[in-house]
């Protein structure tokens, strides 16, 4: 029997109409760098701007189809326009990596097709070391009064503002099926040339219904989002289309993504919740340790990316009342993967075990443990093997028809390349990413593991820990230090102090003391740069 329901088709363009009137009043605000001086939009503004770059696009640029239109921008008003028009209008938003080396922007523009690029004007010197490499790419447009026109060679360009002026600020919104392409992200590819994700209208709307949900991110029209983390990686965590869904306020960062003026931003203009990368909240919790800062406003961060230590969840708690949401999440999965919530009924002091954990899967996405032979393992806790999942928002291929590459798909479940353990009550817990892990003597030694207990010392700043090659047991550990400020310890200290938290055979016997860890594009400890860099170690 077939169901009575409608089947309207899940699309992008539904979260922008719903948005823009009946969460018309909620508020966009962009940093501009001096507090005060913020730019500041209503979602109706953004309705209203969509429709006019969708005209434009379509009337001055020629945009039909499914062309793919790019992006290199900060986190800001225009970019959450971008965000809804484009894949509104039935064309294909790709996100460029502002971060990434030009040749691989290059790279990355190619194999996407990207016929136009909206560019932030500080962005336009980056854009011209990679616009001779381009073959697709026939417009531009400038978004800000900076930024000179005649650095871009070979291609016509605009200025936002006058590209927009005396548009229509309406636009008959085609019906797109929902399985079309709405958004590209390509992975950071640390290891061989990057990989596209297509999301699609549906797995985009279906993500974001999720990420309002309490058992997630719980986004409501009573938030305020300091979105840190890029509109560049991952869709934002797919915060900037859930905030329209839900009519929560967004604060957008722009360009300035140091810890003082984020201070300044929460100080200012009082958001309830931001999301961001460990390393962002690390450097955020020295500054405001030493420059007290009025962020009583922010109540919980969402933190992911990469393993948030518990040392860092437990200062900003005690220390600032933020209480951190650890969530994990691959651009492969939309990104939300899991969150960390205690279940109900538990009390305050066990709560924190199930916090540090990568958290549990909402409902939709499907977890499992495999071992090394391809068998499914018990979900017991204890078992450790590679992360599989599935879902709606699980993407089942790359660009390019890869999905044949049993590295990265098994009997249509996506192999995370994580490795980890999965309860009963299906909370995650991650001890390595695959290439990661430590193989000493037959035995795997977790870094994130050692990590989060060498941060737990106040002296630490940064812990990196790394394998290196061993003669006698294939491989052991390397410890990367960064001192905090003002601090003094040696690796005999630094030992002792693990010697009461992990197995003895687990210490490391080699220790680097550098100024800072190396990061990738998104943020995140570089380990293959360190593992090449500090490969030798000295030992202890
Ligand atoms: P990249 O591969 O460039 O890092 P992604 O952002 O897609 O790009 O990275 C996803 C990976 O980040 C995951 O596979 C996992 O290894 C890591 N990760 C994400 N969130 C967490 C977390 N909370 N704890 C540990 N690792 C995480």
């Amino acid at each position: 029997m077939r169901s009575t329901m409608m089947t309207l088709p899940l699309q992008v363009s539904r979260i922008l109409r719903h948005g823009s009137t009946v969460h018309g009043g909620s508020e966009v605000v962009t940093w501009t760098g001096t507090p005060g001086a913020s730019r500041r939009s209503s979602f109706a503004d953004v309705g209203r701007d969509a429709a006019r770059l969708a005209n434009a696009l379509r009337d001055e640029l020629g945009v039909t189809g499914d062309q793919r239109v790019a992006t290199l921008m900060w986190n800001n008003s225009e970019h959450l326009t971008t965000y809804l028009a484009v894949p509104s209008m039935g064309a294909v938003l790709h996100t460029l990596n502002l971060r990434l080396f030009p040749d691989q922007i290059a790279y990355i523009a190619n194999h996407a097709e990207d016929r136009i690029v909206i560019v932030s004007d500080t962005l336009v010197p980056l854009l011209a070391k990679v616009l001779p490499h381009l073959s697709t790419v026939e417009h531009v447009v400038i978004v800000g009064e900076g930024g000179d026109p005649a650095a871009l060679d070979g291609v016509t360009v605009h200025r936002w503002n006058e590209l927009l002026a005396g548009r229509a600020d309406t636009y008959d919104w085609p019906d797109v099926d929902e399985n079309d392409a709405a958004a590209l992200c390509y992975t950071s590819g640390t290891t061989g040339n990057p990989k596209g994700v297509a999301y699609s209208h549906r797995s985009i709307y279906l993500h974001s219904l999720q990420v309002c949900s309490a058992e997630t991110f719980g986004l409501n029209p009573s938030i305020r989002e300091l979105c840190i983390v890029p509109m560049f990686h991952a869709m934002a965590w797919g915060l900037p289309y859930a905030a329209f869904m839900s009519g929560a306020s967004l604060v957008m960062t722009d360009r300035f993504l140091q810890a003082e003026p984020i201070a300044q931003m929460i100080a200012t203009e009082k958001p309830n919740l931001a999301g961001a990368v460990p390393t962002i909240f690390a450097d955020l919790l020295r500054h405001i340790d030493a420059n007290p800062t009025d962020t009583s406003s922010l109540k919980e961060v969402i933190i992911g990316g990469s393993v948030c230590p518990p040392a860092l969840m437990h200062a900003l708690s005690e220390r600032h009342g933020i209480e951190v949401i650890h969530a994990w999440g691959m651009t492969e999965t939309s990104p939300l993967g899991s969150v960390a919530r205690a279940p109900a009924g538990v009390s305050q002091s066990e709560q924190w075990a199930y916090r540090y954990t990568q958290g549990r899967v909402p409902a939709s996405v499907e977890a499992r443990i495999v071992g090394p032979a391809g068998e499914v393992m018990p979900n017991d806790g204890e078992a450790v093997g590679e992360l599989e999942v599935r879902g709606p928002w699980v993407t089942g291929t790359y660009i390019g028809d890869r999905e044949s590459d049993p590295e990265k798909f098994r009997d249509g479940w996506l192999r995370t390349g994580d490795v980890g353990k999965l309860t009963a009550e299906g909370f995650i817990t991650l001890t390595d990413r695959a290439k990661d892990v430590i193989k000493s003597g037959g035995e795997w030694i977790s870094s994130l593991e050692l990590e989060n207990h060498l941060m737990e010392h106040p002296s630490v700043a940064e812990a990196c820990v790394v394998a290196v090659p061993d003669e006698k047991w294939g491989e052991r550990p390397l410890a990367t230090v960064v001192v905090a400020p003002g601090e003094t310890i040696t690796a005999a200290e630094l030992k002792e102090f693990l010697a009461g938290r992990v197995a003895k055979w687990q210490l490391p016997e080699r220790w680097s003391f550098i100024e800072a860890v190396p990061k990738t594009s998104v943020g995140k400890f570089n380990k293959k740069e360190l593992q090449s860099t500090y490969a030798k170690g000295e030992l202890e």
